[in-house]
């Protein structure tokens, strides 16, 4: 069986629990993956971040240590979860036991995934990635020229450093024969969004698997004490240089027309055509989309102090301090999250979260044909 017949077939096995578990409002099955965000430091500036002074907030609590991080992966293992996304608000690849962490996951079969700014990756760097056991690398790459992406990330240099990183990366992978997935994300805003399909262009240029679009989210931190806080949407987006305003929405729909055919053309763009089609609607009006979003049954975060979110936009329903992940999981405080979740307002076109209709899921092959002949 071949990789793609691989991901069809663990997507029929998943599709259903999750189908039934949001028709239900239950968790009735264990969450696929846990979300674990490891780090809060980061050495760039990146326009769409949660804005520096919260971050700085956000720093001065410690991060999770290693021992609670190996007991999260042992009870992740005895329930048999076989995914962790290692996330940050933060760079994480900047702290010093990233490796350990992997390596202890991958020992006990779990998959893990992290994401990067790929400024870090040097020759060395790479060999350690290789070496971990980490299955896949997503990298940010926010512009096809270095002006655009390094006004966004707000570091100069950084367009360089991340593409020579991916470049020695892939070398490296290639010699070294392992199976590592890479993929790019870019997320779209008004400084970049003339220019992705320059990105795919770069994507294929750069020869890794592929490129995933995800529509900015403009957010704010809100402290309910000095370490526990959540994040939300700012509602004045429309005010932001990160929103791509009324004037340019033709033209972005232009782009992404040309994107849907690349998605139907080969798999250079991961984005799946619905949430393209959505990402035009997503700027007219974030906040009343038709978006099936299964987050809090298919996935469990967990804060860099410990605090359990269903998603991350939502406030912490618990810590895991003293409690075990499997009593989190089907607690009262989390059930009333879904409850919440179920109506929330604030639509963020998560890839990893969104749960395609059946009938767009019938859709899905007519669209590709459809846009084939385009
Ligand atoms: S690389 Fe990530 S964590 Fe760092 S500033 Fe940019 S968006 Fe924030
Ligand atoms: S759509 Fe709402 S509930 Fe779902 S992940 Fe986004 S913010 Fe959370």
């Amino acid at each position: 069986m071949d990789k793609k017949q691989k991901q069809v077939l663990e997507y029929g096995k998943t599709y259903p629990k999750l189908w039934i578990s949001e028709k239900l409002n239950k968790a009735i099955f264990r969450p696929q993956r846990v979300e674990l965000t490891i780090s809060t430091r980061c050495n760039l500036r990146c326009k769409m971040c949660i804005p520096l002074e919260s971050r700085e907030k956000v720093r001065t609590g410690e991060n999770i240590d290693v021992p609670s991080i190996k007991r999260i992966i042992d009870e992740m293992h005895e329930w048999g979860i076989a995914e962790m996304n290692i996330m940050g608000f933060g760079e994480t690849l900047l702290r010093d036991d990233f490796f350990d962490i992997v390596s202890y996951a991958s020992n006990k079969n779990i998959s893990c995934t992290t994401v990067t700014n790929g400024t870090l990756i040097d020759e060395e760097m790479s060999k350690k990635i290789l070496k971990s056991g980490l299955r896949r690398l997503a990298i940010s790459l926010d512009g096809a020229t270095p002006k655009t992406h390094d006004t966004i990330r707000g570091v100069e240099g950084a367009f360089d450093r991340t593409t020579q990183g991916i470049k020695t990366l892939n070398r490296l992978r290639k010699e070294m024969d392992i199976d590592l997935y890479i993929g790019l994300i870019t997320v779209i805003n008004n400084y970049n969004f003339r220019e992705l399909p320059d990105i795919v262009a770069l994507t294929k240029a750069l020869e890794v698997e592929a490129i995933m679009f995800q529509p900015v989210h403009i957010e704010e931190l809100v402290f309910e004490s000095d370490t526990k806080y959540h994040v939300v949407h700012n509602i004045n987006y429309k005010k932001s240089n990160l929103w791509i305003a009324e004037e340019n929405l033709d033209k972005l729909d232009q782009v992404i027309d040309e994107l849907i055919k690349c998605r139907a053309r080969d798999e250079t763009i991961s984005t799946q055509i619905p949430m393209l089609e959505m990402i035009k609607e997503y700027f007219r009006n974030p906040l009343d989309l038709k978006f099936n979003c299964i987050a809090g049954y298919n996935s469990m975060g967990i804060g860099p102090q410990g605090d359990v979110y269903p998603c991350w936009l939502v406030e912490s329903i618990g810590n895991i301090r003293g409690k075990t992940l499997k009593e989190i999981w089907f607690s009262d405080e989390f059930a009333r999250a879904r409850l919440m979740m179920k109506n929330c307002p604030r639509k963020c076109l998560m890839a990893c979260h969104y749960l395609p209709k059946m009938k767009d899921l019938v859709s899905l092959l007519g669209n590709k044909i459809k846009y084939k002949t385009l």
